[in-house]
């Protein structure tokens, strides 16, 4: 019943994308293909207003964050260092009966595609044993299709920011604690897209790797590390945050950046990975989850939501990774540090050369590719000490790493809402309603004129339309009865409709001579504003 119900409502949302424009299937007249979408003029607005507001919170609202624009496709080995060529895979299983290629963790909850009523777990079709499947696209770059011109669209954007980061640096003129934001496209050949956008195969990715002092850098210059205890990490940043304040102060600041694009807190959760769940080089990983309708429950029927971000601290391993596989140096020199090391007491030197000596062999032993380097693991350990001693080391970094396509479809299905509206002749009727918060609105403002065949009602309109173009997305509609156009603008999420009508033109009196009412979509009241009050109104709103 539950079932029906969530799917009846995913139904309606997902026709409402395409009947008003948010969200297409991909090549549709070809009959689609699995696991791509298109955003249609409404869809286009929405997305490109929450990159845009990502980007200016982080690059352009900050002094520490520098944005990059780099390549969907890269050099190669920058996947075989990131460890995306040996491990970027999901197991597979192969039903011989019906052909079909599933995730072998998802057998539970996809329906046969021979027995739709049954899940794929409960038929019987023979299946093969489960075998790592790589995520990414492959390609040949330049004429030859041969192993030498194999290259991969990149399956996340995180990667150009770390090949970047001394670029970055160089030209940013900033230092360390400082962040590299970068938004874009990545390619994931998932082998169940499902749920709508939620996991498809070409998605774009908000990223910022955000790098920072190894804790034994600040002990030197600071004498202390901060604790998360101390709540430091609700306000600025200090010169005392480690890793784990720095990480904290992320899941804050990017909680609040929902909240600021109308996703409550009430919304989201924070999931925060047990140790046995982490990845080997994290210290910690936070996923900020998000109830959709097609969000499962779990054993005590309590939602469990789905991922729409993960912040993680993930030490110096991107950076030492990519240091070790292209032999240039990922290392930052620290002059703060360096004038710190010389003042500490010898004990003090020797005891923080040692735990990060004790780090860097443990890194270096993990992904150590032959004997080898696995021998030689503690002498550079003790090498990259002594460069700590200097004032030289590799940065570690925190990572919020979010899906704009994700967050889309959670607006999307947050802002859904069905309630009744009256109709031109006062009689309620239903109404569907998508409350945007106005920051991400497609559309901010309606303007319509009372009647169209009025040639002054008209010129007014169109007039109160120019003054707003140059500030905001608005939409001039002047076809149909007044409450067929509210409905419309409803349905796309348009926050404020305005209305001229003869009391704008002054026939009722010169009091409310270039007036207009100013409607609020969420609350249907209607003011009368002068119309020469509407921009600051309007703006103080929408951006
Ligand atoms: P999942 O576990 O859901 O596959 P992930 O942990 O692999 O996600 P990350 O590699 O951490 O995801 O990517 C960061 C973000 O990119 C995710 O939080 C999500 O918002 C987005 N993302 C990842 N894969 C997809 C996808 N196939 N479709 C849409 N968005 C995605």
């Amino acid at each position: 019943m539950a079932d029906a119900r969530v799917n009846a409502l995913m139904e309606k949302i997902v026709s409402l994308c395409k009947r008003r424009g948010f969200i297409y299937q991909s090549s549709e007249i070809y009959g689609g293909i699995g696991g791509f979408w298109d955003y249609g003029p409404l869809g286009a607005e929405l997305k490109r207003n929450v990159k845009d507001l990502w980007w200016r919170t982080l690059v352009h609202e900050r002094e520490d964050v520098a944005g990059l624009e780099a390549t969907i496709i890269m050099a190669p080995q920058i996947w075989k260092a990131s460890g995306h060529v040996d491990t970027f895979s999901d197991p597979m299983v192969d039903c011989k009966t019906c052909q079909g290629r599933f995730r072998a963790d998802q057998l539970d909850d996809i329906p046969c595609p021979q027995r739709p009523s049954k899940m794929v777990s409960q038929c019987e079709g023979e299946k093969t044993e489960a075998r790592p499947f790589n995520l990414m696209f492959e390609t040949n770059v330049g004429p030859l299709k041969d192993a030498a011109s194999v290259a991969y669209l990149r399956p996340e954007t995180a990667q150009a920011i770390f090949v970047q980061f001394k670029n970055v640096l160089e030209t940013s003129r900033q230092r360390v604690p400082f962040g590299i934001a970068q938004i874009g496209k990545a390619f994931r050949n998932e082998v169940t897209p499902r749920n709508f956008t939620f996991r498809s195969r070409e998605f774009e990715q908000m990223e910022l790797e955000f790098f920072i002092r190894p804790d034994e850098v600040i002990e030197a210059i600071c004498g202390r590390v901060a604790t998360v205890a101390e709540g430091s990490w609700q306000g600025e940043p200090q010169p005392d945050w480690g890793w784990e304040v720095w990480h904290k102060y992320w899941v804050e600041q990017r909680l609040r950046f929902y909240e600021s694009i109308g996703l409550p807190r009430a919304t989201l959760k924070e999931y925060w990975q047990a140790p046995e769940e982490l990845a080997h080089y994290a210290r910690a990983t936070v996923d900020i989850l998000f109830t959709f309708p097609f969000s499962k429950r779990d054993a005590r029927g309590e939602l469990i939501g789905e991922e729409l971000e993960g912040i993680a601290a993930r030490s110096d391993f991107d950076l030492s990774q990519h240091q070790r596989f292209s032999g240039k140096a990922m290392t930052v020199f620290d002059e703060e540090l360096k004038a710190a090391w010389a003042k500490l007491e010898p004990g003090r030197q020797t005891e923080l050369a040692r735990r990060y000596a004790e780090a860097r062999q443990q890194y270096l032993t993990r992904m150590a590719a032959t004997p080898e380097e696995a021998e030689q693991a503690a002498a550079q350990a003790r090498a990259d000490a002594e460069a700590l001693a200097k004032g030289s080391y590799v940065p570690h970094v925190i990572e919020p790493s979010a899906g704009v396509d994700r967050l889309i479809l959670a607006l999307i299905t947050h802002a859904y809402a069905e309630d009744e509206a009256p109709d031109d002749k006062g009689k309620l009727e239903k109404r569907v309603v998508m409350r945007f918060h106005p920051r991400i609105a497609p559309v901010k403002v309606a303007v319509f004129p009372l009647l169209k065949n009025r040639p002054e009602l008209v010129a007014k309109a169109r007039e109160v339309r120019d003054l707003l173009r140059p500030l905001m997305t608005v939409f001039y509609d002047d076809a149909g009865a007044i409450g067929r156009r509210y409905r419309r603008q409803d349905e796309a999420g348009t926050p404020f409709g305005i209305t001229i009508d003869f009391d704008t033109l002054g026939e009722k009196g010169p009091e409310l001579k270039d007036t207009v009412t100013l409607r609020d979509r969420d609350s249907m009241k209607q003011e009368r504003i002068p119309i020469h009050e509407l921009p600051a109104r309007l703006l103080s709103q929408v951006r």
